[in-house]
């Protein structure tokens, strides 16, 4: 069955704004799948609501086919669900390695084990092949090479589902190439992968599967068939 399911998801804000209605729709395990829609369409609330960010004023979030509280603690953590968030969040004056060990806990950053951490950071940049300076501190590092570190943060946690909200905005168009075929390697070893974005060429370049908001409702969930060719 699908990896996760909305069920009837609403979700109404403190002020009222109603941000999603009713939306319905599965995210297939392994796939690549997007959220496609206008600014204001609800993506980000979406999104959210998946991460734990947001609780639904009505309807459930099913993951593995079972009906989940999203609003519990470190509900993403325990579910393998990681995010790139579009505006990203490293601490600038640490190192790659220090952002993606302490990302989780920053609390703890006195007692680490500095060989230890590095080890995991050239493990993970290894087995994702996202090639960065695990020592580099992560101000003095491109755009492009500052997502990777986001990405491989999102991915430490023995992520299952990873979330890019946007991931493009910040990139060139080589750059976005190169992105979309790490997620494809990704998807390829098992990963499921959401991909929110307002640009529906990009959509069509990388998903399989494309949910499209307009307005907080959900107008339909399709198969993009030119992906279909090539896999
Ligand atoms: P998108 O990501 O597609 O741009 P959003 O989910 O951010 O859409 O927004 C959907 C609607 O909900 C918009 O009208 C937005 O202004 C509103 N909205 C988003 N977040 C909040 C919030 N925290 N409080 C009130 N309204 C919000
Ligand atoms: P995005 O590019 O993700 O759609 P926005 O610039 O629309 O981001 O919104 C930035 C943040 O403000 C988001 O967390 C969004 O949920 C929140 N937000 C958007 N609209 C409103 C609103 N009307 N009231 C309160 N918060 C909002």
């Amino acid at each position: 069955g699908p990896i996760v399911s909305f069920r009837g998801v609403s979700k109404t804000y403190p002020n009222g704004t109603v941000a999603l209605t009713d939306a319905t729709f599965d995210i297939r395990r392994g796939s690549i799948h997007a959220i496609c829609g206008e600014n204001g369409a609800g993506k980000s609330t979406l999104m959210k609501i998946l991460f734990g960010l947001e609780s639904p004023s009505a309807g459930q979030v099913l993951i593995d086919g079972a009906a989940v509280d999203t609003a519990t603690p470190d509900f993403a953590g325990k579910h393998g669900i990681g995010m790139v968030h579009q505006h990203f969040s490293l601490v600038p004056i640490l190192t790659v390695t220090e952002n993606i060990i302490l990302g989780h806990e920053p609390r703890r950053a006195i007692f680490i084990d500095r060989n230890k951490a590095h080890r995991q950071v050239v493990e993970l940049t290894q087995r994702f092949d996202l090639a960065v300076d695990p020592d580099a501190r992560t101000d003095t590092l491109s755009v492009a090479a500052q997502q990777k570190v986001e990405i491989l943060k999102a991915l430490s946690r023995d992520t299952r589902l990873l979330i890019l909200d946007e991931p493009t905005a910040v990139l060139s168009p080589p750059e976005i190439e190169e992105l979309f075929n790490r997620l494809r390697d990704l998807c390829a070893a098992g990963m499921t992968i959401l991909f929110i974005s307002h640009k529906l060429h990009e959509v069509r370049a990388l998903a399989e599967t494309v949910t499209v908001l307009r307005a907080g409702k959900v107008v339909g969930t399709t198969p993009l068939a030119e992906v279909d060719d090539t896999t």
